[in-house]
C-alpha cells in the first residue's frame, strides 16, 4: 500500500482464535440473502501511527467502537461483495477476487481511508473461507457471500482522514437469487433523484452511496416495480439498475445485435460482473473464443444510452432485451420500465432471459462455479 515504512497487511501474521461455540448449520432452503453469518470473521486494525496490525480470525460477533467513531458520523466506510463457490468434490473457489481487492483500495483512497496490499488481504480472506467452508451449502446455485468492509474508527468528532480504522470480513451462506427460475423484474425510472454525478463518488463502493438510494427504491416498490433505474442529466442517460450495472440489446438495421452498456465515466460502479459480461461478449465477437449459443453477428459497445433511445427502440420493435448484472443475482432480466407516467415494454424469452443474456449467463456461471475451467476461478 502506502509508500511509508509502516507495516502493510501481512498474511503471515494471521492469528486464528477459533470459536468455542460453533452454531448449528442452517437449513439451506430457509436462507434469506444476507441474514445468516458463519462462525468466524476476520479483523485487521489500522492506525496512522503504526500501520496495519496483525490479522485475526476470531468468532463472529459484535464490534466495539466509540459513539464518536468517525464512521458513525461521516460514513467513512467502504465495502466489497464477492462469492465463494464449493463444487461437488469440495473444492472452493472465488471469482476474480483480485478485481474486488483493487476496487476496495480505490474506494478506500476516495474517502481517505488507508490503502493496503490486496494480495495479502486476499490470502487472509482465503483462510477465513477455509475455516468456515462447511458453511457453503453444496446444493447447486448456493454460495458463500463474502463481505469485506473498512471503516474509520477514530474516536473524534471532526472531518479529516481517520487516524484509526478497522478492516473486517464477514461471510454469509446464500442461495440462488431466483430459486424458481428467472423472473424478469420491472424497473421504475427515477427522475426525482440521482445516484451519482460527474466528479462524485458513483464509481466507488462507498457506504455513503447507498443510504440515499433507499428512498428511490422505496418509491419504486410503492409503485409496484422491483427496482429503480438510475438516470442522469437532461436527456435521462441510463446509468445503473438499483445496485446492478445495466446492459441493453438492440437490433440494428443490418440484422446484427448490439450489446450496449454505459461507459465507465465516473458515475458508474465498475462491476466485476459487468467486466466479465463485456469480456465474454467481446471475446466471442472477435472470435478469440466461442460462447456457445451466442450469435456471430454481435457488436459490443460501451457508449451512452438515453431513455429516448430505449423508448424509440421499444416502439420500433428493435429492443431485444435489457438486463442488470451484479454479484448477487449475476444476470437479472427486465421486462418493463416505468418512465414518465407510462411503461416501456421489453421482450423476454420463454425462460425470462434473451438471446444474448442466456448464453452469456451460462458461460459466466460455468466459469464462476468451475464447471467451465478458466483463470477467473481462483482456488481457496
Ligand atoms: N453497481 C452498484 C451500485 C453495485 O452496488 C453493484 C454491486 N457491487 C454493482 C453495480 C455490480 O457490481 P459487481 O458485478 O462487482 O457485483
Amino acid at each position: 500500500g502506502e509508500s511509508s515504512s509502516l507495516p502493510d497487511i501481512q498474511a503471515s501474521r494471521l492469528q486464528l482464535s477459533p470459536t468455542g461455540s460453533p452454531k448449528s448449520l442452517p437449513q439451506a432452503s430457509g436462507l434469506v440473502f444476507g441474514h445468516t453469518f458463519t462462525d468466524h470473521m476476520l479483523t485487521i486494525p489500522w492506525s496512522a501511527a503504526s500501520g496495519w496490525g496483525a490479522p485475526e480470525i476470531g468468532p463472529y460477533g459484535h464490534l466495539t467502537i466509540a459513539p464518536s467513531a468517525t464512521v458513525l458520523h461521516y460514513a467513512q466506510t467502504v465495502f466489497e461483495g464477492m462469492k465463494a463457490y464449493r463444487d461437488e468434490r469440495g473444492k472452493v473457489t472465488l471469482f476474480r477476487p483480485d478485481m474486488n481487492m483493487k476496487r476496495m483500495n480505490n474506494s478506500a483512497r476516495r474517502v481517505a481511508l488507508p490503502g493496503f496490499d490486496g494480495d495479502q488481504l486476499l490470502e487472509c480472506i482465503k483462510e477465513l473461507i477455509r475455516v468456515d467452508k462447511h458453511w457453503i451449502p453444496s446444493q447447486p446455485g448456493y454460495s458463500l457471500y463474502v463481505r469485506p468492509t473498512l471503516i474509520g474508527t477514530e474516536a473524534a468528532i471532526g472531518i479529516h482522514p481517520p487516524q484509526d480504522a478497522l478492516l473486517f470480513v464477514i461471510c454469509s451462506p446464500v442461495g440462488p437469487y431466483y430459486p424458481r427460475g428467472f423472473k424478469p423484474v420491472g424497473l421504475f425510472g427515477t427522475t426525482e433523484y440521482i445516484r451519482a454525478a460527474p466528479g462524485g463518488t458513483g464509481a466507488f463502493k462507498l457506504g455513503a452511496n447507498y443510504a440515499p438510494g433507499v428512498v428511490a427504491q422505496k418509491d419504486a416498490a410503492h409503485l409496484g416495480y422491483e427496482q429503480n433505474l438510475w438516470l442522469h442529466g437532461p436527456d435521462h442517460h441510463l446509468t445503473e439498475v438499483g445496485t446492478m450495472n445495466l446492459f441493453v440489446v438492440f437490433k440494428r438495421d443490418n440484422g446484427a445485435l448490439e450489446l450496449v452498456t454505459p461507459p465507465l465515466d465516473g458515475m458508474i460502479l465498475p462491476g466485476v460482473t459487468r467486466d466479465s459480461v463485456l469480456e465474454l461478449a467481446k471475446g466471442h465477437a472477435s472470435k478469440k473464443y466461442e460462447v456457445p449459443g451466442l450469435t456471430d453477428s454481435l457488436v459490443v459497445s460501451e457508449r451512452p444510452v438515453t431513455m429516448k433511445e430505449i423508448k424509440d427502440a421499444s416502439e420500433a420493435g428493435t429492443l431485444v432485451e435489457f438486463f442488470g448484472t451484479g454479484t448477487a443475482a449475476v444476470i437479472s432480466p427486465v421486462d418493463r420500465i416505468g418512465y414518465m407516467g407510462s411503461d416501456v415494454h421489453i421482450p423476454t424469452g420463454p425462460d425470462g432471459m434473451g438471446p444474448v443474456s442466456k448464453p452469456i449467463w451460462k458461460e459466466l456461471v460455468g466459469r464462476q462455479t468451475g464447471t467451465i475451467p478458466s483463470d477467473w476461478s481462483v482456488v481457496v
